[in-house]
């Protein structure tokens, strides 16, 4: 563990509004992902979550005397590409030794890398501008995967533990943060930016609740204004988002209470507990030190040539940040709506339907409020453009709009075919005209409550009109059509 807590505060950050006055929050978070590889870090076994137990195992991941590493040439590729999306430097790397024991670590070290990773320097730059260093990002394999059966599913009053050793030797990088964040939103910003980067450039799946994107949140608290650095305590089994701000703002809690009551924090590994809303105290924190790690002498440093890097660059997909730039100079959409598109991959979809001639901030604000499905795959842009088309002329009304973009999800095609097939037919504007003065001769004292100077009046007739019409021709007309129509007979 590196002494990341170094960099120096600086002061007009953001205060943290759920935390009483006067204290400054301090965030670092440490974020384990799996890389998306076919087989694990050293050996040719299957990189698969949810196999059988203990089936994707051999001598090298289980540690067996005499086994030899292979570095998986597919998994240094990937998280270089990691490190170029964070912005780092890649640089000559050596795998090391990190010694501990633990019962899902058979070979009694975990292969890591130390003193010289492989990923340093880069930065996070989220939705709103705000940066966050990041130190470092380093090629590491993930140990086995132990569950205590019996008592509170803790090592320390189970009946038993198991053992599936499937996950021993699959590659993970570790991104290390500066403690850079101050509130609660950007430490689930800075994961959901992660997570969108992580998608952007398969790296990994980033499944928080499949585990194969983990956080951990480094949390201490300080005096606003101060630049020191307190005791921290870093939070383990944090398993979504909203967790994670639940978690640090419970442990920001503690530690101003302890400090202002004369007490400290113990530097220690605490576990989120959900149920509970509390962290709870785990092992005391080791140093460095305890570890005696050394260099991994069975395997040989990484050094990427100024080409290989060059290449990575080159083959480098539009990352979130440039996808959100270009989606917001299309549309001229609002900056949140056009972030819940980027962030839901829809993106792509709104250009298309944008080059394809349909209104920008129309595209971005249906995408956002009717098209929150898993599988959108089947929309064409053309289609999605011509059915907000459609809309947009009268064609359809908003219902059946919104079912018809039902029917481009499942079954994707063209808008005008599936309205056709629904018996949408376009209400003619004359015929829509000539029900609303029969519907105006028919109630002759609404008309008048509807055309006084009662603006309340107004709206209540509106709303009959409205109904009466609906009701009139099964729910095909256009309410804007008739909202106009009413508008225009009562001038
Ligand atoms: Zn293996």
């Amino acid at each position: 563990m590196t002494d990341f807590f170094a960099a120096a505060a600086t002061d007009d950050t953001p205060i943290e509004p759920s935390l009483p006055d006067g204290w400054e929050l301090v965030v670092g978070l440490e974020v384990h992902v799996e890389l998306d590889t076919a087989t694990k870090l050293f050996c040719g076994c299957a990189n698969q979550f949810g196999s059988e137990p203990n089936t994707n195992i051999c001598p090298t991941c289980l540690g067996l005397p005499g086994s030899l590493p292979v570095m998986n040439e597919s998994a240094v590729e990937l998280a270089m590409r990691l490190g170029r999306a964070l912005g780092c430097d890649v640089n000559r790397s050596v795998m090391a030794r990190k010694n501990y024991f633990y019962p899902d670590m058979p070979k009694d070290f975990q292969t890591t890398q130390y003193d010289q990773p492989t990923n340093s320097d880069g930065r996070v730059v989220l939705g709103d501008g705000f940066v966050v260093g990041i130190e470092r990002a380093h090629i590491e394999e993930d140990t086995g995967k132990s569950t205590h059966v019996g008592g509170g599913g803790r090592i320390n009053d189970a009946e038993y533990s198991l053992v599936d050793y499937n996950r021993a030797g699959v590659p993970l990088v570790e991104i290390v943060s500066r403690p850079d964040v101050r509130t609660i939103d950007h430490a689930k910003a800075y994961v959901e930016e992660l997570r969108g980067i992580l998608l952007a450039t398969g790296v990994s799946d980033a499944r928080m609740e499949e585990g194969s994107m983990r956080v951990d949140a480094n949390v201490s608290v300080r005096p606003h204004g101060s630049a020191e650095l307190r005791t921290r305590c870093e939070i383990k089994n944090i398993n979504s988002v909203r967790s994670l701000g639940r978690a640090i703002e419970y442990e920001a809690r503690r530690h101003i209470d302890l400090w202002t009551n004369d007490g400290a924090p113990d530097q220690e590994t605490r576990h989120w507990d959900e149920e509970g809303g509390r962290t709870t105290s785990g092992r005391s924190k080791e140093d460095a030190d305890d570890y005696r790690y050394f260099q991994e002498p069975d395997l040989v440093p990484l050094e990427p040539s100024a080409e290989t890097v060059a290449a990575i660059d080159a083959a480098m997909p539009p990352l979130p940040a440039a996808r959100r730039a270009a989606l917001l100079e299309a549309s001229g959409a609002d900056a949140s709506a056009v972030g819940i598109v980027v962030e839901r991959g829809q993106d792509g979809l709104a250009m298309a339907a944008i080059e394809a001639g349909a209104e920008p901030e129309k595209v971005v604000t249906r995408l956002v409020n009717d098209l929150a499905v898993d599988d959108w795959s089947k929309v064409e842009g053309e289609a999605f453009a011509e059915l907000i088309r459609m809309e947009s002329a009268g064609e359809l009304s908003a219902t059946q709009a919104k079912q018809i973009l039902g029917d481009l999800v499942e079954q994707g095609g063209d808008p005008a075919e599936h309205a056709a097939s629904r018996g949408f037919e376009a209400m003619d504007t004359g015929e829509l005209e000539s029900l609303v003065d029969q519907l105006i001769a028919d109630h002759p004292e609404e008309w008048a409550r509807f055309t006084g100077s009662d603006d309340g009046d107004r709206k209540k007739m509106q709303g009959f009109f409205t109904g009466q019409i609906m009701k009139a021709t099964k729910g095909q007309a256009d309410g804007k059509a008739v909202a106009q129509l009413l508008a225009q007979k009562s001038s």
